[in-house]
């Protein structure tokens, strides 16, 4: 097609902020940070590589996510533990606080609810900012490796993507079929993995994670929290994620209780106020 005679001055107009977060209700980082500080481990689970663990957070405690052996990405689901529909939204927190989160910002729930599940305290991954190719780090752009694309693109049955890794841990914690599970599975938080889009194609690209052993991705749970994490079959996700080929290594999920009095003036936040009345 022929370009418009103001096709230029179009391609000028200065781009805008979808959600101005002025307005956002902001978490005590201040508070929580104190609270964390003199917090005792209370549980802590390991993710064997190419497969995911299930673990547990009351409201007003803290997990944390580390890199223990090597090199390693996870891919991240979050439910209110009283009721799976309220599970985090991915879509959401991408419109809120931008391509990949850091520290300060919260991960969202699903419609009718949209409040904040959790708040990401500490980062120690903090100093990587956005690279020379527009990459960085915790996306909340990937949806989570799956054999459905994997098939559709490639052929094969492959079993451990975190979609089936994600699955089957939800079906053996609730004690439900896998068919079951599935649909409570949904788009991730990416930890740890380097992430962005091609200036040229705009297509989505992974490159190696500068996380290493020792690094960590800390939060605080706003409400009472059922989590699970997939070690994903991509490893540091520098080539490949939906094959056996990459390097893989396990993750560790810690849980810490805060002392008692540490969070004094803290409520978790409520569901949202909108009457879902829908014009009607
Ligand atoms: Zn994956």
């Amino acid at each position: 097609m022929t370009q418009p005679f103001d096709a230029e001055a179009r391609r000028a107009v200065a781009p805008v902020i979808c959600y101005p977060t002025e307005t956002l209700p902001q978490p005590d980082m201040a508070l929580y940070a104190r609270a964390l500080t003199n917090a005792r481990k209370v549980d802590e689970v390991v993710v064997p590589a190419r497969d995911a663990g299930v673990f547990q957070v009351r409201s007003g405690q803290f997990f944390r996510i580390g890199c223990i052996e090597g090199p390693q990405v996870g891919d991240l689901n979050l439910w209110n533990a009283g009721d799976l529909t309220e599970r985090f939204y991915s879509g959401k927190t991408r419109a809120l606080h931008g391509s990949h989160v850091g520290t300060g910002d919260r991960l969202w729930s699903a419609f009718p609810h949209l409040r904040p599940m959790t708040t990401l305290l500490q980062d120690s991954l903090d100093w990587y900012g956005i690279d020379a190719f527009g990459g960085a780090v915790h996306d909340v752009i990937g949806t989570r490796c799956d054999p459905y694309t994997g098939h559709l693109l490639n052929g094969g049955q492959y079993h451990h993507c975190c979609h089936s890794n994600l699955t089957r841990a939800l079906a053996d914690h609730l004690g439900i079929s896998l068919a079951e599970a599935e649909p409570h599975v949904h788009d991730v938080l990416n930890v740890f993995m380097c992430t962005g889009f091609t200036r040229g194609t705009g297509q989505y690209f992974m490159k190696a994670s500068p996380v290493r052993p020792g690094d960590h991705l800390t939060f605080f749970a706003e409400i009472d929290l059922l989590g699970a994490l997939s070690a994903c079959p991509g490893g540091d996700c520098s080539s490949e994620h939906s094959s056996e080929s990459a390097v893989c290594h396990p993750l560790v999920v810690e849980i810490f209780a805060p002392q008692d009095g540490m969070l004094e003036g803290w409520m978790p936040p409520v569901t949202s106020g909108y009457d879902r009345s829908h014009g009607r």
